[in-house]
């Protein structure tokens, strides 16, 4: 991973700072997200001195913030990225009669729009080099469904049709697109679950337990290493035995 230029969306909080630090300890050259200046200097805050890491704000779900963000990557370290995690997400959990059409929108333009703006904006630079990698953070619910998560749901779904799509589209320039597709993580996401409703959670895991961010960190590490050159146009659970044989 030593040099390789790799954008990190959603990196201040949760699994993307997690995938951030696993990539900045493998010598990676970093170019991580967050919504705001809070999130910039939480990132900041984050970053040890010895790691390479650029923190930009980036609002997902527009053709132009994509643009803008694959233009201002490929410029900070003089180079255009070699790998692309589409991690950023959010949810607005409500049942279909209460799910209003901004609720369902916004959900499906952060989540799946702008994973597709910035693949498409990314891919330019990897054909003309032959090479690239590009991971999608889905979720386990695009398997499964889950009440009160239409628009999360049907997002992740997309985005693991998209994966499989684009990694036929770019296969033959040695570019792979994958999706992991984690179960229940301890991050901000689910902390809004109180202790009771994430011991429920947990007792319905086979493993027993939620995830820890590191756990979806470590298999996108393996995703963008040599290692995996040969797995393209794959959804992989990583979920402590929740949904068993997809
Ligand atoms: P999180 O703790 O809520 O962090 C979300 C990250 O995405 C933050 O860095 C946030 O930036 C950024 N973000 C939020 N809205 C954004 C927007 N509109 N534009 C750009 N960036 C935005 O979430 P997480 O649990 O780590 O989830 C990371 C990914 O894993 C998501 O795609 C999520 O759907 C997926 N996932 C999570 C779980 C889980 O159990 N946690 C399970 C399955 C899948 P700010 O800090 O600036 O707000």
């Amino acid at each position: 991973m030593k040099n390789k230029i790799v954008l990190i969306t959603g990196a201040s909080r949760g699994i993307g700072s997690a995938i951030m630090r696993h990539f900045a300890e493998a010598q990676a050259k970093i170019i991580a997200t967050a919504t705001s200046e809070k999130g910039i200097e939480t990132i900041q805050q984050k970053t040890q001195k010895e790691w390479a890491v650029h923190p930009v704000i980036y609002q997902s779900g527009t053709a132009q913030n994509a643009k803008d963000l694959i233009a201002a990557a490929n410029a900070v370290y003089d180079d255009s990225i070699d790998i692309l995690i589409n991690n950023a997400g959010m949810t607005r959990d409500k049942l279909a009669v209460r799910l209003s059409e901004e609720d369902w929108r916004e959900v499906l333009a952060v989540n799946l729009d702008g994973a597709f703006y910035l693949s498409s904006a990314a891919l330019r630079k990897m054909i003309r080099k032959s090479a690239g990698r590009i991971i999608n953070i889905s979720s386990v619910v695009a398997s499964t469904g889950n009440p009160g998560q239409l628009n999360y749901c049907a997002s992740k779904a997309g985005l693991e049709g998209l994966t499989r799509a684009l990694a036929r589209e770019v296969a033959a320039r040695h570019i792979t697109v994958n999706s992991i597709a984690p179960g229940f993580i301890h991050t901000d996401m689910t902390g809004q679950l109180s202790a009771e409703q994430q011991h429920t959670l947990a007792q319905q895991i086979p493993m027993g337990r939620i995830g820890h961010p590191d756990e979806i960190a470590a298999v996108t590490l393996f995703l963008a290493s040599d290692a995996a050159a040969y797995i393209t146009g794959q959804t992989i659970h990583v979920n402590g035995g929740l949904l068993m044989g997809l």
